[in-house]
């Protein structure tokens, strides 16, 4: 393999009828970045079935240019058609760097299309640089042996460097109001052969809470909280707020509180303008999904508890005496 004949970064957009998923967009900014390093450009990989009115979305947040697959078979999300259609894409523009997210449709996808192209895969990453060597190689960074350390990831002698990287952990860029970008449409034959599972339904989960991903402001309750009927605590200081309820993955484990709302390694990572960490010790792997939050406020009766390293402001004192007082002064301002 002459790894010189890859360039460019490639990102696979992310579309579920016809909503480009956030981490689409987090890519993009991240791949904007990392090309200036690479001296590159940067290309948005869409697949789906009248696709098209995406393209200047995805031109506002920073893709220099678009691949469309519009195809019927790829309306709906399947293994096959689309593994098939990102190796057919790989295989012709032979990008030097393929990101996903790692969302369950990105961890389905990318492992199946890195063996395809005999490539590897870093999975989960939280961070990703270009090597200053001079060979401009990609570092990707993940957690590793339970979240207690970083590795950094490197594919040196194969093309193109894939990664799946964590949604929420990478900044969007400002969107460029009357961006457009080229538009190379890619017409590719998916056959039968590719299309062996036939979708017949998609059950769709019916929910009316805001996604903690899409918060501005969290109010975060740990084991400390005690039981689950002290959540009512955190709603009211929420409510007050205008923010929602999130939680550290204890709860979640004790079946207090639904996994949906878990923060962390292993839940979701969060970047509010504001989280309150309720009764949450701050392990590492709780603070590698809420670390990057502007404002960080920690209620914790252990005043040596390791929240209290990340906050930006801390209240040393009992969760249930405080959260009832906090939410009286909240609602008076
Ligand atoms: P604890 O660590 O038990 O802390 C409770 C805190 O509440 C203590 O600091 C205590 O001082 C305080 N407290 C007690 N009573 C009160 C009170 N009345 N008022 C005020 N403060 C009080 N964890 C996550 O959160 N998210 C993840 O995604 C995640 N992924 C993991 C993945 C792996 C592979 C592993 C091994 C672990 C993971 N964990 C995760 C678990 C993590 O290591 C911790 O066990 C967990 O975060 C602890 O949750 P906690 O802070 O709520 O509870």
């Amino acid at each position: 393999m002459d790894i010189q004949e890859y360039k460019g970064i490639f990102i696979f957009v992310q579309q579920v009828d016809n909503k480009i998923a956030g981490v689409s967009f987090e890519l993009l900014g991240k791949a904007k970045e990392l090309a200036k390093d690479m001296e590159t450009e940067v290309t948005a990989v869409l697949l789906g079935y009248n696709v098209s009115g995406l393209c200047n979305d995805l031109a506002r947040h920073g893709a220099d240019k678009i691949i469309m697959v519009d195809n019927k078979a790829l309306e709906v999300y399947a293994t096959e058609p689309y593994a098939h259609s990102m190796y057919n894409v790989i295989e012709k523009y032979k990008p030097a760097v393929v990101l996903y997210g790692a969302t369950a449709i990105g961890r389905d996808l990318a492992p199946r299309v890195s063996a395809r192209v005999k490539t590897g895969l870093t999975a989960d990453c939280t961070k990703l640089e270009i090597a200053d060597d001079g060979t401009k190689n990609l570092r990707m960074t993940r957690p590793a042996f339970g979240g207690n350390i970083m590795a950094t990831i490197l594919c040196p002698e194969h093309r193109p460097q894939m990664a799946t990287v964590r949604p929420g952990v990478m900044q969007k860029i400002k969107p460029i109001e009357g961006a457009t970008a080229p538009v190379e449409k890619f017409d590719l034959e998916i056959g039968a052969d590719h299309q062996n599972v036939q979708i017949l339904d998609v059950i769709k989960k019916v929910s009316n809470k805001m996604d903690i991903q899409d918060a501005k402001i969290l109010v975060s309750g740990g084991r400390g909280m005690g039981c689950p009927e002290n959540f009512a605590l955190l709603k009211d200081l929420a409510d007050a707020l205008g923010g929602t309820v999130s939680s550290s993955r204890a709860c979640v484990d004790a079946g207090w509180v639904e996994k949906d709302i878990q923060v962390g390694q292993t839940g979701k990572t969060v970047r509010p303008n504001l989280y309150i960490a309720c009764g949450i010790s701050g392990a590492i792997q709780h603070l590698a999904g809420m670390e990057e939050s502007d404002v960080i406020i920690a209620i914790n009766k252990d005043e040596t508890a390791p929240i209290f390293e990340v906050a930006d402001y801390g209240i040393v004192g009992d969760v249930t005496k405080i959260l009832p007082l906090f939410t009286e002064e909240v609602k008076k301002a």
